[in-house]
């Protein structure tokens, strides 16, 4: 059975998709069946994975709204070497139109379940709002991985995404946690980056990933590729930690 893990952080730009492409390359590549939903309607992570997201007849979206469900939507990545529930444009209309259907959080959760045998880990890609589509993916999940920048505003910007999951875990899903903070685009050499990140670990502790993303040119250059960058350039920093980041991944659901 599948674990599942939402990708989130309210903040735009952060390396949520960036963080959900990859780690799914990485797992792929280490043997685990992977699936990654797409629930931002920028499309990002379909295209990052080699998936035209303007060709699709069916997507998240449809499948949400119950028009498809998710064994004919999904489509495979073959750069990627996994499933890929992909989105475009016409999602953005779901948060309106969603909101009369009943359950409305537990859409992505009830369309989840028939495929759950099919994965070892599904990888749901969040935009960076607070709303009802990041809403269903943190009830679809086991739990949240979080991307983040060591940088000033960062701490603060965290505490409102730990509200809304203590809320999420009190309310509608109580299996959720957060699994980790993930800190990427790191650059080593910057005393900032540095202080906020040891400030990090007195926080959370054991929460921090062990694994560090280094900022680095291959891992934003492989999208415009439709490649992950695990897998456009093996031999890159980026692409090394991210392997990393998987196998990190690999360990942890074990003791989950
Ligand atoms: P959004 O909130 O818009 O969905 P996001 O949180 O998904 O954004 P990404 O799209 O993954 O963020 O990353 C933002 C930008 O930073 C992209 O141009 C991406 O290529 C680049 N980027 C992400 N991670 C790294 C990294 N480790 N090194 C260098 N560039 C990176
Ligand atoms: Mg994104």
């Amino acid at each position: 059975m599948a674990k599942i893990f939402c990708v989130a952080n309210q903040k735009g730009g952060v390396g949520k998709t960036t963080t959900t492409v990859n780690l799914a390359a990485s797992l792929a590549a280490q043997n685990q069946r992977v699936l990654v939903v797409d629930l931002d309607p920028q499309g990002n992570a379909s295209m990052g994975s080699g998936i035209d997201k303007m060709g699709l007849e069916q997507s998240v979206y449809h499948v949400l709204i119950g028009m498809s469900d998710v064994a004919s939507a999904r489509v495979k990545s073959e750069t990627g070497g996994y499933d890929v529930l992909p989105a475009n444009r016409d999602l953005a209309g779901a948060e309106v139109e969603l909101v009369e259907f009943e359950q409305r959080e537990e859409l992505l959760k009830n369309a989840l379940a028939p495929v759950l045998a099919d994965y070892d880990f599904v990888l749901i890609d969040c935009p960076p709002a607070l709303s009802l589509l990041t809403l269903n993916g943190l009830c679809a999940a086991n739990g949240v991985i979080v991307p983040m920048q060591c940088e000033y505003f960062a701490l603060e910007g965290l505490s409102d995404l730990v509200n809304t999951i203590k809320q999420v875990h009190a309310n509608l899903n109580p299996s959720l946690t957060i699994i980790g903070l993930l800190r990427v685009m790191f650059d080593p050499r910057t005393t900032l980056q540095q202080q906020v990140s040891d400030q990090l670990m007195a926080h959370f502790g054991d929460k921090v990933f062990n694994t560090i993303i280094p900022r680095n040119v291959r891992l934003a250059e492989a999208p415009s590729y439709g490649m992950p960058g695990v897998n456009f350039d093996k031999s890159s920093r980026g692409a090394q930690a991210y392997m990393q980041f998987g196998a990190e991944m690999i360990q942890r659901i074990k003791t989950m």
